[in-house]
């Protein structure tokens, strides 16, 4: 029987959300980017990215990144150049938009697209690349630079940061002005959850306008469609969600950095990093999603999520299958991907949420220590 869940996500109660709702009730104002809506955009644009740049909502991330990929894809070329090791929504995304996925390697030690194989997919298809999607893995504080040049020299990039709302250096505010679109999602699992919901920002407000209106129908002023859109809008309710989880978010910020320097310190503490144990290279304040690791050479991920089942904690193995290991993108090409097989392999995802004890932080370890 499970008694450690993998997740138990806690959004804002009703009586926290009431006083919003009732402010829906007054505007009657449920959707296209009400009030509420525009409150939610402008507070994030301050509280996330130094209030520079310009964010628009949409209902999931999923969407979003479609929305992204298309308002910036270079028209008739064939590629979108991107890690295996993401999440299905990422390849699936490009290919909503008529794109094959050409997956690249990650680094070993923080589990990002190589930004070495990065150019060297972007050198080898050339003109046939159409956009390049990176992912800011388990809400890592990726470093853009590498991405900028790449869209100075005319190549578009979308960055995946599902995960990242929340992820800072010091006071420095992760994906602050990058010019690409930047994706975030407010799914329930995510360490900033309103339930579904996503949230695209830019350091360039034109490229957000153009998501905003994609969003939209691809509607201009007038109502007529002149592009490939569809509907993503956020509604009112989910928006007086969202208005709640930022109120509170600080503590819950600080709930899950606790939560991840406990499972350090008992890492330590059990010896557990001197027998091949693992955590990624992380360098800046994390939205930990969950607490990943990589279990010793000797195992596999899948192995220990068994045996972690029959002491009666639930975890898993993000992202084990990789993406290019799925059938949907088995066709696609890649570049020999050798660490992302190691990584995927080891992967182990291990429980972390917000009314998580250090008592139970201290059981899992206690359970990994006796796996041998
Ligand atoms: C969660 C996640 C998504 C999808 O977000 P939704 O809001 O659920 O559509 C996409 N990419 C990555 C890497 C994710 O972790």
């Amino acid at each position: 029987m499970i008694e450690v869940p993998f997740l138990r996500p806690r959004l804002p109660e009703a009586a926290q959300i009431a006083p919003l709702l009732a402010r829906i009730d007054e505007s009657r104002r449920y959707s296209n980017f009400g009030p509420l809506n525009t409150e939610f955009e402008q507070r994030a644009v301050r509280r996330f990215f130094a209030g520079q740049g310009a964010a628009t909502t949409v209902c999931n991330a999923t969407l979003g990144l479609m929305l992204a990929i298309r308002a910036v894809q270079r028209p008739r070329a064939r590629y979108a150049v991107m890690p295996s090791f993401t999440f299905a929504a990422t390849p699936l995304a490009a290919q909503w938009c008529g794109l094959e996925p050409w997956f690249v390697d990650i680094d070993p030690h923080d589990w990002c697209a190589d930004p070495s194989a990065v150019m060297h997919a972007v050198e080898q298809l050339g003109d046939e690349v159409a956009v390049v999607v990176t992912y800011a893995t388990f809400g890592a504080h990726l470093n853009l630079a590498p991405y900028d040049d790449l869209m100075a020299r005319g190549i578009p990039v979308v960055v995946d940061a599902a995960p990242c709302l929340g992820t800072h250096r010091d006071e420095h505010a992760f994906a602050a002005n990058f010019s690409g679109p930047v994706v975030f999602s407010l799914h329930a699992t995510k360490a900033f959850a309103i339930g579904e919901g996503g949230l695209v920002y830019s350091g360039n407000s034109a490229c957000i306008d153009r998501v905003r209106r994609l969003s939209n129908y691809g509607f201009d002023a007038s109502r007529s469609s002149d592009d490939l859109g569809l509907n993503a809008k956020l509604s009112e309710h989910a928006a007086a969600v969202a208005l709640c989880t930022l109120d509170t978010f600080d503590a819950r910020m600080q709930a899950r950095l606790a939560l991840y320097r406990r499972y350090l310190e008992r890492f330590e503490s059990t010896k557990l990093f001197a027998r091949d144990w693992h955590v990624q290279r992380l360098d800046a304040q994390v939205a930990h999603q969950f607490m990943p690791v990589l279990v010793p050479q000797t195992m596999t991920g899948a192995d220990v999520v068994q045996r972690l089942a029959e002491r009666g904690i639930e975890a898993r193995s993000y992202f084990s299958p990789a993406c290019h290991e799925q059938p949907q993108f088995a066709s696609c090409g890649h570049d020999g991907l050798t660490h992302t097989r190691k990584v995927a392999s080891r992967i182990l995802s291990l429980p972390l949420w917000e009314d998580m004890n250090d008592a139970i932080v201290d059981r899992v370890v206690d359970a990994l220590t006796t796996l041998a």
